[in-house]
């Protein structure tokens, strides 16, 4: 059926070290054949071994020289044959050899499709192939190591057990309906809801993970508020001049909230200056507040910013209580002054020096543990939107099927909810998806992967 060689340039484009032009089809060793030649001898190469010679045009010209690596089905990406030419990393010369092997008979691939190929034969499951887009996008060493576990098959085996006891549940009634006279009906529901319930616990524990899933992709969202003038920005530049690992720092799509990425320790972390309160005048103002409130609504975290060399400003206060059902933790800035201020109540404070530096390896410090805390002991967290989103159908599927159960309903009606958990478990894997979504899904990959 996926007979046919696909082949396309596996690395980026622009200039580097090398190239990497792969084939993948049950034909790609002949293709290849047909324009590497090596210096002497006869090309019969033994699989996973590394060749070195030449790719050459149809007139016997070298294009350039290379290294050849054949991976013999099924033990290679695709599952099928796979040839990957090693050539100079230049564009055109990468572009050259690939036309050469078009021109040899294979076909361009698609964005995804040898990953897509690796699905289709069996050689990952879906929740694998999107693993493998994690682990290229991911952006700290918890992203990458979350990716790496789906990767392996850690997510699949969750999703397996579950589907375990839901395909229990239902063997259970399907012994009780073909053979009604063994079973007392009752102790068939009852087994059959303890099943359900076991299912309904494991699918609960992962869609929790779902949360610290959204910090794991996105980073941990940190809010700097605080009424003008108390060094947001000053603090905010601080933070992210003195990492030296930011990622991006581009303007938010509100054009007054200034958003920057950093990593520490392994935590990808996204702090947000909330300009917005700058603005003057009455209309601007409430807007300036309904950005910073939006903004504040959306964190996992929120840093109240107050100028320890002032007095406290009635907006202070105001932002005090606002922020008060928050998770938050207060900052006294500009600490290298005279300390003028007075807080009211007993709220825990950390002094800070944008100017100094005084504090801010401390505020990481905490930020860092904050973020911790959402994340909680997991060792795996679920991030995938599509995989979140299909996990709480299963889980409200389960649980309507529990209650119907409870109720006594006939078990032919309980077991129709079970049929859908257990679907909709196949659409993370890939068991039970239309090709539509797996199109959809490959199209998100890079040519090449
Ligand atoms: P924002 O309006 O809250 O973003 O505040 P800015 O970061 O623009 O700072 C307002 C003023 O406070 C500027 O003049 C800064 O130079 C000054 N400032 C900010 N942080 C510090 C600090 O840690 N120490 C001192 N002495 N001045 C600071």
């Amino acid at each position: 059926m996926y007979q046919d060689v696909i082949a396309a340039i596996a690395t980026p484009p622009g200039e580097g070290g090398i190239a990497v032009v792969r084939l993948s089809g049950e034909l790609a060793l002949a293709v290849a054949k047909k324009c590497f030649r090596r210096r002497r001898g006869r090309f019969s190469p033994k699989p996973w071994r590394v060749y070195y010679g030449e790719v050459c045009a149809l007139g016997g010209e070298r294009i350039d020289e290379c290294l050849l690596t054949y991976f013999r089905a099924p033990h290679s990406y695709t599952g099928e044959d796979v040839v990957e030419f090693g050539v100079h990393g230049g564009s055109f010369v990468a572009g050259r050899v690939l036309e050469r092997l078009l021109e040899c008979g294979a076909a361009l691939a698609a964005p995804g499709e040898f990953t897509k190929r690796a699905f289709l034969n069996g050689r990952i499951d879906l929740a694998q192939a999107e693993a493998v887009i994690d682990v290229i996008r991911a952006s700290s060493d918890l992203a990458l190591r979350n990716a790496n576990l789906h990767l392996q098959g850690s997510l699949r085996r969750e999703i397996l057990e579950i589907r375990q006891r839901l395909l229990g549940a239902l063997a259970l009634v399907e012994a009780h309906l073909d053979f009604p006279d063994l079973d007392a009906p009752l102790l068939t529901h009852s087994e059959v809801e303890a099943e359900l319930a076991l299912a309904a616990e494991n699918l609960d524990s992962l869609v929790a993970t779902a949360r610290g899933g959204r910090v794991v992709r996105e980073g941990f969202r940190v809010a700097l508020i605080g009424r003008p003038n108390v060094g947001k920005s000053s603090l905010f530049n601080y933070l992210a001049g003195q990492e030296r690992a930011i990622v991006t720092s581009i303007a938010g799509t509100t054009r007054d909230v200034l958003e920057v990425t950093i990593n520490h320790e392994g935590l990808l972390l996204k702090l947000f200056d909330t300009a917005g309160l700058r603005a003057e005048g009455d209309f601007l103002e409430r807007l300036g507040m309904e950005r910073t409130e939006q903004t504040m609504e959306q964190a996992d975290f929120v840093l109240l910013l107050i100028d320890a060399s002032e007095e406290l400003h009635a907006e202070d206060l105001s932002l005090l209580e606002r922020t008060a059902n928050f998770k938050r933790h207060i900052v006294l800035t500009k600490s290298d002054l005279p300390p003028r201020v007075v807080l009211p109540g007993e709220n825990a404070w950390l002094g800070v020096s944008a100017h100094t530096g005084v504090g801010v390896h401390e505020l990481r410090e905490l930020i860092a543990a904050a973020a911790r805390v959402t994340l909680g002991t997991q060792a795996q967290f679920v991030t995938n939107i599509r995989h979140t989103s299909a996990l709480s159908k299963a889980r409200l599927a389960t649980e309507t099927a529990m209650c119907a159960a409870k109720a006594g309903w006939e078990l032919e009606m309980v077991v129709i909810d079970v049929r859908r958990a257990l679907a909709f478990l196949g659409e993370i894997t890939g068991d039970d998806v239309t090709h539509g979504l797996t199109d959809e899904i490959f199209a998100q990959f890079c040519i090449g992967k």
